[in-house]
């Protein structure tokens, strides 16, 4: 048994029986940031979808919490959570961007949740500076219009793609990510955290990390197998796995990696309303491996 394996089993405090039936999705998306659900529809949708335990991990924000909690209907388990944009700065090359889910995290922390807002803080000057870039180039949006679809919550590209759909100039959120629009030519990079910084503050708060589609290469370059294993020696607690954008080659390579490294693996739909196509509940997470990710938090307790 390796070093890390025991340090994960260490962790687990509980005994409960995994309910076999549940149906866990662990990575969705509201209108606190760029889903098109609002927090409330968000767990009426994954009830009604038949998930059985289903978290909210808005980008940067913690900002759909109250409202989903606050509809949670009887029989749902609502897992608090955020994703966090991260940079690993020890890429051969240049940074590449990463996503940290963080679950179960205290809110009320302040070094984690002052490094949230000024993630949302960046995100939002960076969309300005994104939509200046398009009107100069004469495209017909407002930095208004796009704030106010993100009415509040973490500003993303995703907004800037719904006004160039109401310009007409692209038919989908996908078509807007193409290179000539928002993929490349009109991307101003964010300013991400340190992912060490985040997986320590998560810790730090409570909560337990998670590394986000960790082999989607068709949204850029991916990380090496050593930045995960030095992710693991800090106490990532697992890999997601089963995601749309991972073949099935890349999932059945994380699941070794993470079998090697002594890391869970999940599975999620990673769910954004229209914005994308995935439907809530398309990947899940094995009982066993929630309740042990409910046993390693400590800022919040999981609801229902
Ligand atoms: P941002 O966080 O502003 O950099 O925008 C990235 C977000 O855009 C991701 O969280 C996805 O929700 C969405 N996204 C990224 N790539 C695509 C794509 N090809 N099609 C649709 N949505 C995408
Ligand atoms: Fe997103
Ligand atoms: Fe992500
Ligand atoms: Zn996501």
């Amino acid at each position: 048994m390796s070093r890390r394996r025991s340090r994960h089993d260490s962790v687990r405090k509980t005994t409960t029986t995994p309910d076999l039936s549940a149906r866990i999705d662990l990575h969705c998306h509201s209108t606190a940031s760029d889903g098109t659900l609002t927090p409330a529809q968000l767990v009426r949708a994954g009830a009604a979808a038949g998930l059985t335990v289903m978290a909210i991990t808005d980008h940067d924000t913690t900002g759909g919490w109250a409202e989903a909690e606050a509809a949670r209907p009887t029989g749902l388990t609502l897992v608090r959570g955020a994703e966090l944009s991260c940079i690993w700065h020890g890429a051969p090359g240049w940074p590449i961007a990463l996503h940290l889910l963080a679950y179960l995290f205290d809110p009320a922390e302040p070094v984690l949740a002052g490094k949230l807002a000024r993630l949302r803080e960046n995100r939002a000057r960076r969309g300005e500076r994104i939509v200046d870039n398009l009107r100069a180039d004469g495209v017909p949006i407002s930095w208004d219009e796009v704030a106010g679809y993100a009415a509040g919550g973490s500003v993303g590209r995703p907004h800037i793609a719904q006004a160039l759909i109401r310009a007409g100039l692209v038919a989908t959120t996908a078509e807007a990510f193409a290179s000539e629009w928002l993929g490349a030519r009109y991307l101003v990079p964010k300013e991400d955290l340190d992912v060490f910084d985040a997986l320590r503050g998560i810790r730090a708060a409570g909560g337990v990390a998670v590394f986000a589609h960790p082999r989607a290469s068709k949204r850029g370059r991916v990380v090496s197998d050593e930045l995960i294993e030095a992710l693991a020696d800090e106490g990532l607690f697992g890999l997601e796995a089963d995601h749309e954008d991972h073949s099935p080659a890349e999932r059945a390579q994380i699941r070794a990696l993470a079998e090697r490294l002594g890391l869970a693996v999940t599975g999620s739909s990673d769910f954004h309303g229209t914005h994308k196509t995935v439907a809530l509940g398309a990947f899940l997470t094995a009982p066993e491996t929630f309740e042990k990710l409910v046993s390693a938090a400590t800022g919040v307790p999981v609801l229902g």
